[in-house]
């Protein structure tokens, strides 16, 4: 929670499902400068819920890369902080107990499709994120039955209940976005049938618990914003401000993936980059700085104010760059 009113609060929430790229830092980097330029406390989250893509060294290598990189958070895994543990596997009750809040607020039902059946769902039509959810279970809800088929040999999904409206909001960068959740998106999951909670949910209850009130991400994840939006509502949680940052894509125009191991910060300093090189470079591909020269974390904090960063990143992110792919494909 803000130790003053008005106090900004802002994270890196990496999946520790492989090393650190370059794309990974950059937006690492931006979301420490925004906290940092505005004298706010910085926290590091772990979300590694996704406990079957989790890969056991990754978490140390993350924390490891960061500092070598001069980045410092005040509350983590590896420091603790008010709202402890940092780590997401380790915060299932919590999460627990918010659904169990969205349940009893009606806006949370079992669901006991599988991914095949939604895909054959034969009206189904495709969003975003693929194809949208027919509302097969919502509609058992009314007449308080789970569908017969299913109810014994299968756990269910949950599914948060969307309204037919526009989710409106303002990126800081992006500007003015809509989207309509049951048009786009359908009811979405969030609690999975294996019993994992979903990214939706726990990033929302993680968020709101922690005081977050700047949210800096790659654009890839402008699509589940109105998704989060609309669960800190029905939780009676303030959403906090977005900002979506280009995401960064190799010299073939492909967009980084932690699995490659391509641009790692290992590989990086195995061919002999130092960490300022590293962070100038990043620093002036996104048109922080104007000439590609090796400065530190503290040198690029002392050079700029927080209304010439959010001027310049505006102005490379103007015209759109962001990619609309779901949280899936990270
Ligand atoms: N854990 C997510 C990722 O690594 C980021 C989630 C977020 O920033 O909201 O892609």
């Amino acid at each position: 929670m803000p130790l003053h009113e008005n106090q900004t609060i802002g994270r890196y929430a990496p999946s520790p499902t492989g090393y650190l790229h370059l794309g990974n830092l950059r937006t690492a980097l931006l979301a420490w400068l925004q906290v940092r330029l505005a004298s706010g406390r910085f926290i590091l989250r772990m979300e590694d819920l996704d406990t079957p893509r989790v890969r056991p060294e990754s978490e140390a290598s993350i924390l490891a890369d960061l500092h070598w990189l001069g980045l410092d958070w005040d509350e983590g895994p590896d420091c603790g902080g008010p709202q402890s543990p940092y780590n997401q596997s380790r915060r299932a009750e919590i999460y627990d107990y918010y659904l169990q809040r969205l349940r009893e607020a009606g806006r949370a039902f079992p669901c006991f499709c599988s991914r095949k059946d939604v895909l054959l769902a034969s009206s189904a039509p495709h969003g975003p994120d693929g194809p949208l959810y027919p509302g097969t279970c919502r509609n058992h809800l009314g007449l308080a039955v789970m569908p017969a088929r299913g109810r014994d040999e299968r756990r269910p999904a949950w599914r948060f209940l969307v309204n037919d409206r526009d989710v409106s909001f303002t990126d800081q960068l992006l500007g003015p976005q809509s989207q309509n959740l049951a048009r786009d998106v359908g009811d979405f999951v969030i609690r999975r049938a294996d019993d994992l909670f979903a990214y939706q949910l726990a990033v929302v209850v993680d968020d709101a618990l922690m005081g977050v009130t700047d949210v800096v991400r790659g654009s890839d994840l402008l699509a589940s914003t109105a998704r989060q939006i609309v669960l800190f509502d029905a939780l009676g949680f303030a959403a906090p401000t977005y900002w979506h940052v280009p995401l960064m894509c190799d010299a073939s125009g492909a967009r980084m993936a932690k699995r490659d191991g391509t641009f790692s910060v290992a590989q990086l300093r195995a061919q002999g980059q130092t960490a300022p090189q590293i962070i100038g470079g990043l620093a002036h591909s996104v048109g922080l700085i104007d000439r590609n020269e090796p400065l530190t974390c503290r040198d690029l904090l002392d050079g700029l104010t927080l209304p010439e960063f959010t001027a310049r990143l505006k102005n490379r992110t103007k015209g759109g760059s962001h990619e609309s792919s779901g949280k899936e494909s990270r």
